[in-house]
């Protein structure tokens, strides 16, 4: 109850959005807010608490990132979030965090991480919630998630308590997608994500040819670099399977909200941002970002 009730706080936080963000959320969600929807059934903390929803142009943008594991969620919402001045949160990150820990999760969290299995809803919910009542705390307003939700539960839930304006979904071939999770390497110290693979895979059977250098680590980093233990090719697999089963639908549930903006990635950072900028009207936003720096 009182994590939800956090989490609600947090998300009825206003603050400004940007021009081109709030027409681009203007063609993707109704500016006002619709009625508020029934609660989610075994959830019952969340029938009691709602938080007040904003029309979209009163607040920040609260976007979500959907997509395999390793298409790059992560990399494009984390620069879409220094862009446009909201709070990044992957629910992945969350996970990652309390397992360094020494808390009581920690233990039972690994069990299920390293299977690639998903975590119960109450338990993200719970992560999900401090680090937003955190944000709040700190002045945060909107947000852009990352790997939430990822069953059509968490997203009725999150639909309970909050509007999320548009949910951006990240495709890729599959095979383009195993190859980039072996390749995903984190800096120990830093902890910032980089890959070494060079996908370069033809065109064939209707799917397109990608082409994607690595994004390799400076120097500093090199020797500190460390492999997630649900990298491995058997966790991957069991990873995306566990995707196509529970999250696909989630894409299901948004695009009948009229919400849902596919994206199909066209190769590595330098084809693909430009274009994610321009389908989300943000282009004029990192020329003004830019020239300001
Ligand atoms: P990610 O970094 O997004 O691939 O997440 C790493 C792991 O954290 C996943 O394989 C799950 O075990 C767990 N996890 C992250 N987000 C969620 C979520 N929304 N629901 C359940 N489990 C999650």
């Amino acid at each position: 109850m009182a994590a939800l009730q956090r989490l609600l706080r947090a998300a009825a936080s206003g603050g400004a959005v940007t021009a081109a963000a709030r027409r681009r959320m203007g063609s993707l969600a109704a500016e006002q807010a619709p009625p508020v929807a029934p609660a989610p059934k075994g959830f019952p903390f969340a029938a009691e608490e709602r938080m007040r929803r904003r029309p979209a142009a009163e607040r920040n943008v609260q976007w979500v990132f959907l997509g395999c594991p390793g298409v790059g969620k992560g990399t494009y919402a984390s620069r879409l979030s220094r862009l446009l001045g909201v709070p990044h949160i992957a629910t992945g990150d969350l996970v990652r965090d309390e397992l360094a820990s020494t808390g009581p999760l920690a233990a039972q969290l690994a069990e299920i991480v390293n299977q690639g299995k998903l975590v119960s809803d109450e338990i993200i919910i719970n992560l999900l919630s401090k680090r937003l009542k955190k944000g709040e705390d700190q002045g945060e307003s909107g947000f852009i998630l990352d790997g939430f939700p990822r069953t059509v539960k968490q997203a009725e839930i999150l639909d309970g308590v909050t509007d999320i304006d548009m949910v951006v979904n990240l495709k890729l071939r599959e095979d383009v997608l195993v190859e980039k999770c072996l390749g995903r390497r984190i800096c120990s110290q830093c902890g910032k994500n980089f890959n070494v693979a060079c996908i370069d895979v033809k065109g064939e059977n209707g799917l397109p040819a990608i082409y994607m250098e690595p994004l390799l680590p400076p120097n500093n980093c090199m020797s500190k670099m460390i492999t997630r233990a649900d990298d491995t090719e058997e966790v991957v697999r069991n990873r995306l399977r566990i995707y196509n089963d529970m999250s696909q639908p989630v894409e299901g549930f948004y695009r009948e909200q009229g919400k849902l903006l596919e994206f199909d990635l066209p190769g590595g950072i330098p084809e693909s941002w430009p274009k994610l900028l321009h389908v989300l009207n943000l282009e004029d936003q990192e020329e003004l970002k830019l020239a300001a720096a």
